[in-house]
């Protein structure tokens, strides 16, 4: 969404409603994006840079550094073993890392949140100058999880806003262990629990019997 609006449109009853749709996005993606519904997990990030391109304002470019050690060789590059001779790591061909790689990243600003979305991923650092150097993140972005399963909570209001299909496969197909639930996790939940409800898990069990007895010395372990 274009940021530059003339002084007229920004008392407008439009603008205001506007800044409201973004901040509402805002908060649903922010919490969303904390707790991530796994099952739809590509789904829920082609629907992040799509709501991102649509209604948030793009701030500038982050760069992220990810270095991945070797666990074959702890990070020496030369593979020990007992029945062998030492010799270059296979995995890592005796450098001692892994992976590694740098991500571009479009940062975006949405409501009052802040969001990234991978651009490019490069194997060799090619510094990206846009004025100055760019920030650059160190590994991967931690998120903490909301309460309440509101991450799932959110994450469903978005799909069922914006993206029905997914919305409808993904209602009920999963339970959330948790007492205290919001709106459509109870609905999901109860789908869950139905559509995989069984009248036998209800019946008294039989406790499994075994016929013989032995003596715990007579054990050889
Ligand atoms: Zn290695």
């Amino acid at each position: 969404m274009k940021q530059n609006t003339s002084k007229l449109a920004r008392y407008s009853p439009l603008f205001f409603i506007r800044c409201c749709v973004q901040y509402f996005v805002g908060w649903l993606l922010h919490n969303a994006n904390r707790d991530i519904p796994f099952l739809a997990k590509s789904q829920f990030y082609e629907l992040k840079t799509h709501l991102l391109k649509k209604y948030a304002t793009k701030v500038g470019t982050d760069i992220q550094h990810v270095k991945k050690d070797c666990w074959s060789c702890d990070n020496t590059g030369v593979f020990k073993s007992d029945w062998k001779m030492p010799e270059t790591c296979w995995s890592c061909s005796g450098t001692g890392v892994y992976e590694e790689f740098w991500t571009r990243l479009d940062k975006y600003k949405l409501g009052k949140w802040y969001f990234h979305t991978p651009v490019e991923r490069m194997y060799k650092y090619k510094p990206l100058f846009q004025g100055e150097a760019l920030p650059i993140i160190e590994g991967y972005i931690h998120h903490i999880a909301p309460k309440y399963r509101l991450g799932k909570e959110c994450a469903l209001w978005l799909f069922l806003l914006f993206d029905r299909k997914t919305f409808w496969k993904e209602l009920g197909r999963s339970g959330s262990p948790t007492n205290k639930r919001t709106p459509l996790v109870i609905i999901s939940n109860s789908m869950f629990v139905f559509r995989y409800f069984d009248w036998r898990d209800y019946l008294p069990k039989k406790k499994p019997k075994y016929d013989f007895e032995y003596d715990s010395d007579e054990l050889p372990f």
